[in-house]
């Protein structure tokens, strides 16, 4: 077993690593002609590589049966790992018939073989009660429910072995795998990690999150995720092009270091901020920002519950030490930016804007107040807003 670097143990004790390289890759493809290829969505083959560099550690497939409902009844695994999320590989009822327990299967990505894995059992799905536990919802109207819905109904649980990466992958040079990220943490010598989970752009709200913590910590790991999300968020390029921006111009080069998350969004809330939190303790972080609302959508969680869900585990079962933060902004008579814990005076004092009006702002060609967003943020969202905008209509001459 490799010497774990780092000053936190991965979740489970061992950084899991199923990426083959080399001979054995080599002999893997050869052997993957044979195998039956089975179809990922863009959630597995995100998942995929999750499990493979070790960032879903101690997963070292998708999950069986027995881990399954124990982690969508207790968010424990079978064994009794505080587990929040199922992560399952979904096939169609036809794929699912012509695949038997003990077959080996080619993972694919449209014609791109992405890993191989051996069917160790293959059962149905419990929707309804995964939807029902694990969102908190069984409506359709839920982006995480629904793509739940969609997918298919037979899961397939057994190890697996990523070949390649996926090629098209955005930001290959920010995509540090927990290996990495641990040697990089220690050769900065920082011991304390505090990791910033986003998707969206940094305004100057999540700027005095970030620097709060990083007052008690030695080192911020911002790590926005760039896997799937719903259309509506702020496309990936966009957003890491404003990380940089603030980055280059607010933040101390030697306490930052900007990687990206390759997950997909469930949407799933609190159980959600526990699946992030254990992550990121893989990827070496000691401590996790838990914000309002956490990996919440539309009104389907409350305001604190992915902060709340943390006393649900016993002290040190989830290992990464949460950091919650209530609402943040600008307050004129404070004249800084504060949040509702440190404030005194009302709402007509404080600089908020949803983000709906953010949007809106921005599609007008209008800066964000100065208050709200960094004028360098707010000049590459502008651009990156407008230059996506569907073209209007073309005008018949
Ligand atoms: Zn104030």
């Amino acid at each position: 077993m490799a010497r774990i670097v780092g000053s936190i143990p991965p979740h489970g004790g061992q950084l899991i690593n199923r990426a083959l390289r080399g001979e054995l890759r080599e002999a893997a493809l050869e052997r993957a002609r044979s195998f039956r290829p089975v179809q990922l969505s863009r959630m597995a083959v995100s998942d995929l590589e999750l499990i493979a560099v070790g960032a879903l550690s101690p997963l070292t497939g998708f999950m069986n049966k027995a881990d399954y409902d124990s982690v969508i009844d207790t968010m424990h695994m079978a064994n009794g790992l505080a587990w929040s999320m199922p992560v399952t590989l979904p096939v169609d009822d036809e794929t699912a018939a012509g695949l038997h327990e003990g077959q080996e299967i080619a993972l694919m990505d449209g014609d791109d073989l992405m890993g191989i894995m051996t069917v160790e059992e293959k059962y149905a799905a419990d929707k309804e009660r995964e939807a029902r536990e694990v969102f908190r919802t069984t409506e359709e109207a839920h982006p995480g429910v629904a793509r739940l819905y969609r997918q298919g109904s037979t899961l397939l649980g057994g190890e697996v072995f990523m070949l390649n990466t996926p090629h098209e992958v955005e930001f290959p040079e920010l995509r540090h795998e927990p290996a990495q990220t641990r040697r990089m943490f220690a050769s900065r010598g920082w011991r304390r990690v505090v990791a910033f989970q986003t998707r969206n752009p940094i305004h100057r709200a999540h700027e005095y999150i970030q620097k709060t913590a990083l007052e008690i910590v030695d080192g911020l790991f911002l790590h926005p995720l760039v896997g799937e999300t719903k259309s509506d968020d702020i496309p990936a390029d966009v957003r890491i092009a404003s990380y940089h921006a603030i980055l280059r111009d607010y933040y101390p080069p030697d306490r930052v270091l900007l990687g990206v998350f390759p997950a997909a969004m469930r949407y799933a809330g609190p159980r959600e901020a526990i699946f992030h939190a254990i992550a990121r303790k893989n990827y070496g972080c000691t401590h996790f920002i838990v914000g309002r609302d956490h990996a919440g959508v539309g009104k389907y969680y409350g305001t604190y519950d992915a902060q709340l869900i943390f006393d649900e585990f016993e002290p040190g079962e989830i290992g990464i030490q949460p950091l919650f933060f209530d609402y943040t902004f600008y307050c004129k008579k404070c004249n800084a930016v504060v949040s509702s814990k440190t404030c005194p005076h009302s709402k007509e004092d404080w600089v908020m804007l949803s983000g709906t009006q953010v949007r809106e702002m921005l599609e007008r060609g209008e800066m964000l107040p100065e208050e709200f967003t960094r004028p360098e943020v707010s000049k590459v969202l502008m651009e990156g807003i407008r230059s996506k905008k569907p073209a209007p209509p073309e005008s018949t001459p």
